[in-house]
């Protein structure tokens, strides 16, 4: 474990998203770094421009808004140095190709997003790199399935709609002991209520659309790595010559900024509406793992230090026509993918179509929350008029 020397760690993390990426004395005292957009930099002499040594050379590796999220981030995550991406899927791609060569074998949970699914099979398959997909609740059984040529476990914590929660100290160790790399995709808990290096984890990416911008206006990625992977990760990283835009950037530091008080009011919310779909006839299970005796709930109180407004249900097995008149009937709840923003959304999805180390074997639609910032009571309205017209149409 290392941490980035240029942040400094604080007893309340919290804090940390206050004062991390911001240097008010080199801004003129502006609270807030500027949002510099730019391509050429002008070197000041003949000489410099020959050495390249000077602190910003190029827009495309560096501006003073990429270095304030960067340093933001790499304290957020608790890792040595981060890398911005134009979307959380390039920030797993990127990620992919600076650690992978031709030849190298991967292990991937099963209950990853599943565009990250779709690139292993296609383009790593061509560049040479076996993918094979693990049980997400394997713990350190991974040892078996780790073989001469794996490089890299790639876990996702807790899993796309389902929610599975990995044992990621158990891995990290069984991998370590064998010299092999874990990462994590640490999108649901933000990197501020799940310390991923403090586990165990070498790499951590997140979809910095969700949270991190919280507010459904920018696309964004981060790759974050630990000390020794630094070097050879950021002249890799570079070769691919990935770089997001300055005002998008923007917006992710304007996002941390208030990181902590949305994640508490979405983990609030999130509990209370969880706790109150378990007692509702029309759900089958609840997949929250904040949740007293929901899967993963004791690995997540040991590992985890809050939760976020995204979960799951399984509802009841009811016709087709009574989940579209669900999901129809929604006013308050919006139907759209990605999630992390103000509002609240809900999406039904299926995870039997596209596992394959595992199988989903409940029989009700699957039903994805994302609980946003909106005023609890009337979310529960809005479910409760939804559930009748579901009732009304069976
Ligand atoms: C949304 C999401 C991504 C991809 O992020 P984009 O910014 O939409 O490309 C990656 N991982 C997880 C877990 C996500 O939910």
């Amino acid at each position: 474990m290392s941490h980035n020397p240029k942040n400094s760690r604080f007893s309340n993390a919290a804090t940390a998203l206050i004062t991390s990426g911001r240097n008010p004395s080199e801004q003129f005292g502006f609270v807030n770094p500027p949002v510099y957009h730019g391509s050429t930099v002008l070197y000041p002499s003949y000489e410099t421009i020959k050495t390249k040594q000077t602190r910003y050379g190029y827009g495309r590796r560096l501006t003073p808004t990429m270095e304030a999220l960067q340093d933001s981030v790499a304290d957020l995550e608790g890792g040595y140095g981060s890398k911005i991406t134009p979307s959380g899927l390039s920030a797993i791609t990127t990620m992919l190709l600076c650690f992978l060569r031709a030849g190298d074998h991967i292990l991937v949970t099963d209950s990853t997003y599943r565009p990250a699914r779709v690139f292993c099979e296609g383009m790593l398959t061509d560049l040479g790199i076996e993918t094979t997909y693990y049980d997400p609740l394997i713990g350190d059984g991974i040892a078996d399935l780790i073989k001469e040529n794996t490089k890299l476990v790639y876990t996702e914590c807790p899993g796309s709609q389902t929610m599975d929660i990995q044992d990621i100290p158990a891995i990290a160790a069984a991998a370590h002991d064998k010299g092999v790399l874990v990462s994590i995709d640490n999108t649901w808990a933000a990197g501020h209520y799940f310390k991923a290096f403090d586990h165990g984890c070498d790499i951590s990416v997140q979809a910095g659309t969700k949270y991190l911008v919280g507010h459904s206006d920018a696309m964004l990625g981060t790759i974050t790595v630990s000390e020794p992977l630094w070097k050879d990760f950021s002249s890799r990283f570079e070769m691919l010559g990935q770089c997001a835009g300055p005002d998008d950037i923007f917006l992710a530091l304007r996002g941390i900024r208030t990181l902590d008080v949305r994640l508490e009011r979405h983990m609030k919310s999130g509990l209370e509406i969880a706790q109150w779909m378990r007692e509702r006839p029309e759900v089958l299970e609840v997949l929250h793992p904040g949740l007293a005796g929901a899967p993963g709930h004791d690995l997540w109180k040991r590992d985890f230090s809050g939760a976020s407004g995204l979960f799951s249900l399984v509802l009841n097995p009811v016709s087709e026509n009574a989940v579209a008149a669900f999901f129809n009937s929604l006013k308050l709840f919006g139907m759209g993918f990605s999630w992390g923003g103000f509002e609240s959304l809900a999406i039904p999805f299926n995870p039997a179509g596209y596992r394959s180390a595992t199988t989903w074997d409940r029989d009700g639609q699957c039903v994805r929350l994302h609980i946003g910032l909106e005023g609890v009571d009337d979310l529960k309205a809005d479910l409760d008029q939804a559930f009748a017209a579901m009732a009304a149409a069976s």
